[in-house]
C-alpha cells in the first residue's frame, strides 16, 4: 500500500499540554513565490535547536500575541536552524499577515520545540507526495529525507505562485533534476 500525504491546516490547535517554548533570531527573510516569505530561525543562546523529524512544526509567537502553526521545510539533519515558508493570507485573523509585514531579520521571537502530527511511514516501501501550493511545506523534509527517490506531484495556481523553489533550495537538488516541469503549473515526477 502507498503512502499518500496529504496536508490539511486545521483552525483549532489540537495539543492539550504546552510545548517548550525557544527563543530564536529571524537570520533571514527571502522571498520564494507571490506572497510566500521564507523565515529562517537560529537560536539566541546556542548553536542547536531541538531536533525534529520530517513533517514536524512549530508554533511561532507572533508580536501582535497571535500564536500560528508553521511546517518547517529544512532537512531534519540540520541542527543549526528551522526554515518555514509562509503564505500571506489577507484574508485571515492577521497571523500571516504579521509574519510578512512585522517579522524581519534580527528580531527575537519565541517559537515553540518541534512537533509532528504527520510523520513520514516508516512502513512504507513507497511515498508518493501530492501537493498543492503552500500545502508542499511539511513536504519538503520528508522529500529530503527520502533523498528525492520518491514521486512527487506538485501544483500551483500560477507560476508565479508556485514555491517550487523550496524544491531546489532546501532538498538540494537543481530544478532539473527533481523534477519534469509542464512549464504552467508546477512540478511532476512521473509514477514509476
Ligand atoms: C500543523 C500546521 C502546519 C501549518 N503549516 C503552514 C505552513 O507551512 N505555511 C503556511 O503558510 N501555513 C501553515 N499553516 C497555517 C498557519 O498556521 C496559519 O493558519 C496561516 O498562516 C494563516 O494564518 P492567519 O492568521 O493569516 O489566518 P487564519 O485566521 O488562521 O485563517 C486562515 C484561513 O481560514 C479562514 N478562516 C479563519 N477563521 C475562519 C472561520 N471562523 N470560519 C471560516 N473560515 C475562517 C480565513 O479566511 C483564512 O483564509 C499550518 C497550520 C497547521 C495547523
Amino acid at each position: 500500500m502507498n503512502a499518500v500525504a496529504v496536508h490539511e491546516a486545521p483552525l483549532v490547535r489540537q495539543d492539550s499540554i504546552a510545548p517548550l517554548k525557544l527563543q530564536v533570531r529571524v537570520q533571514s527573510v527571502s522571498h520564494l513565490a507571490d506572497d510566500i516569505n521564507a523565515f529562517e530561525f537560529v537560536s539566541v543562546d546556542s548553536d542547536t535547536l531541538p531536533a525534529f523529524t520530517p513533517g514536524s512544526h512549530i508554533d511561532v509567537h507572533l508580536p501582535n500575541g497571535a500564536i500560528r502553526q508553521y511546517s518547517l521545510c529544512n532537512p531534519s539533519t540540520e541542527r543549526h536552524r528551522y526554515v518555514i515558508a509562509v503564505l500571506r493570507d489577507p484574508l485571515g485573523r492577521g497571523g500571516s499577515v504579521a509574519m510578512h509585514d512585522v517579522l524581519r531579520a534580527g528580531q527575537v521571537v519565541t517559537v515553540s520545540a518541534p512537533r509532528n502530527h504527520f510523520a513520514l511511514s516508516n512502513s512504507a516501501t513507497r511515498h508518493i507526495f501530492i501537493a498543492g501550493g503552500i500545502g508542499i511545506t511539511p513536504l519538503m523534509s520528508m522529500i529530503a529525507e527520502v533523498a528525492l527517490t520518491q514521486d512527487f506531484c506538485y501544483r500551483a495556481a500560477a507560476v508565479a505562485s508556485c514555491s517550487f523553489l523550496p524544491v531546489r533550495m532546501l532538498a538540494g537538488t537543481t530544478y532539473d533534476e527533481a523534477a519534469q516541469h509542464d512549464n504552467t503549473t508546477g512540478i511532476d515526477r512521473g509514477g514509476r
